[in-house]
């Protein structure tokens, strides 16, 4: 069985790179094996092991940060018209091979095919946003009080290293590539040593479309020893991390050494919060999706309910009942709706919390605490009446698990969902047009949502406040992220007065 797991994988991944015998990285356009630590990986809907490949280590950084060293020089002396038409052609190419892409995408991360799909599209439409954005994103001309011109160039910060994290590679992939390239940087992306197919794939297929060998580099390997080994290269001048917040600030840490600047995508504890006047069928329905997409491995999953004290009851049934239709499945059959977790790791914490949920007084009003016979797979639970000073309401389970709190009135609900050290999105529920204002005023968060939730796209602002993170991504906000601005003054009096000091 597990070898028959290895091969469909790997034949799946040999759709792209023919000649592989497993995983490498993607180095200056070729794939390259490693010679570090083995990294053996699991399949997430048996449990079994999968394929293994050796960490990529210092070595492939070095390789890499070369390679992106000399092809930025070259991407960046294009115009940036030019620059954005290859960006077409690679969502042109990213679209050709779409179905391949999202079949590998599910077999080596446990996500249902449907959600593989989605995702490779919506990478598809980050290359198109940002490829126009190429030609359209410069600087300005300052008035200033002196006989000077002056002017602001937005210049790329150079090689970038981009460290992603497992719970939706394809996506993280291309979110943070598009913007980086678009402003004409070269990119070391370090996927999660769990999830690495896809990104290879798309260095490939973007190299393929015309971006220059070397521009991006995918390098396969463990965070500690290909990612460390990337802050510490004097090749590389800024960090995005998408991740867990202890790895955030590990990362920040080793960034401050070498005084990188970074931008940091951390984790979440989002409050969905429900008040009694809402459309309550539509708010079910909408409490389900923010929590169990994904099987709840989403950084803005709504993962804490806020619920009025006054429909409390019937609002947790309705999710509830949704909960237990919900189809839980193999991640390859069309019909899954939520797939197993992607890892054993993530498993044990997933179980490990909706247990002591339970210990700590929760009602398991849908879900279970008895692990399932093979693979990784986890109900969608509901945890009803729960305390936001509750471990399950403190820490992120990154799991199909939603705590069900209530609340009395508006000023509880908010002083609850700020209760947390993260603020990476909410959502309220109402039709108080005026309270829908007010609460999205007073929520400590990057994103937030006005009946509805989950909503993103690549034209929207996101990011975290508090520990879910810094800096932005999507829309115009990530390209100021991956450029830095020069201010440029030229002199054009006849006669120019010189003076010490500032003139
Ligand atoms: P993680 O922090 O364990 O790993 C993320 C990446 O960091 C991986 O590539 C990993 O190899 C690397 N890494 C691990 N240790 C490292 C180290 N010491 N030095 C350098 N790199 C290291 O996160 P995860 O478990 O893969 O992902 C889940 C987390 O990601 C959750 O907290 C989730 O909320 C968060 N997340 C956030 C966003 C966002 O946009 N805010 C999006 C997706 C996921």
């Amino acid at each position: 069985m597990a070898q028959q797991i290895a091969d469909t994988l790997l034949e799946a991944f040999k759709h792209f790179f023919p000649n592989a015998s497993t995983v490498g990285s993607y180095v200056n356009g070729d794939l390259v094996a490693g010679n570090g630590e083995l990294v053996q990986l699991y399949d997430a809907a048996t449990g079994e092991r999968s394929l293994a490949y050796k960490d990529g280590g210092a070595e492939v950084v070095a390789l890499a940060a070369s390679a992106a060293t000399a092809a930025q020089k070259a991407w960046w002396a294009l115009t940036h018209a030019a620059r954005g038409r290859v960006m077409f052609e690679v969502a042109r190419e990213l679209r050709k091979h779409a179905e391949p892409l999202a079949r590998l995408e599910s077999l080596g991360s446990g996500k249902p095919i449907r959600d593989c799909r989605g995702e490779v599209a919506k990478v598809a439409e980050m290359f198109e946003y940002y490829g126009g954005w190429a030609d359209k994103f410069y600087g300005e001309v300052i008035p200033v009080p002196t006989s000077h011109l002056n002017y602001t160039r937005r210049e790329p910060a150079g090689t970038v290293l981009q460290i992603t994290p497992w719970n939706a590679p394809v996506f993280t992939c291309g979110w943070q590539l598009a913007p980086a390239i678009s402003m004409g940087n070269a990119v070391l992306l370090k996927p999660s040593e769990l999830t690495p197919f896809s990104s290879l794939v798309v260095g490939m297929l973007a190299e393929k479309a015309g971006v220059p060998k070397g521009l991006i580099n995918v390098l396969a390997g463990y965070g500690q020893t290909v990612a460390q080994a990337a802050i510490a290269n004097k090749a590389i001048k800024k960090v995005v991390f998408v991740g867990s917040p202890a790895t955030g600030a590990r990362i920040a840490e080793a960034a401050a050494k070498r005084v990188l600047p970074c931008v940091l995508e951390l984790g979440g504890k989002s409050a969905n919060i429900v008040f009694e006047d809402a459309d309550l069928k539509r708010a079910a329905l909408t409490a389900q999706a923010a929590i169990f997409a994904g099987a709840g491995q989403s950084c803005v999953a709504g993962s804490r309910l806020l619920v009025q004290r006054s429909v409390y009851d019937e609002f947790v049934a309705m999710v509830s009942n949704g909960a237990k239709k919900i189809k839980v499945g193999m991640p390859t059959d069309d019909a899954t709706e939520i797939g197993p977790i992607c890892n054993r790791t993530q498993y044990d914490h997933v179980m490990k919390m909706i247990a002591s949920g339970v210990e700590a007084g929760a009602t398991l009003a849908a879900g279970s605490t008895e692990r399932s016979d093979a693979g990784y797979f986890v109900s969608p639970t509901v945890l009803a009446n729960v305390d936001n000073s509750m471990d399950v309401a403190r820490t992120e389970i990154f799991g199909p698990v939603v705590v069900a709190i209530p609340f009395d009135t508006e000023e509880e609900a908010i002083q609850i969902a700020n209760d947390t050290e993260f603020g990476l999105a909410g959502a309220v529920w109402t039709k108080d047009v005026a309270r829908a204002h007010r609460v999205a005023g007073q929520i400590n968060a990057g994103t937030f949502w006005v009946n509805g939730y989950k909503t993103i796209n690549v034209a929207s602002p996101f990011g975290g406040y508090g520990m879910s993170g810094y800096g932005r991504s999507s829309g115009v906000e990530a390209l100021y992220e991956y450029t830095q601005t020069k201010s440029v003054w030229v002199e054009t009096a006849k006669d120019p007065a010189t003076a010490f000091g500032y003139l």
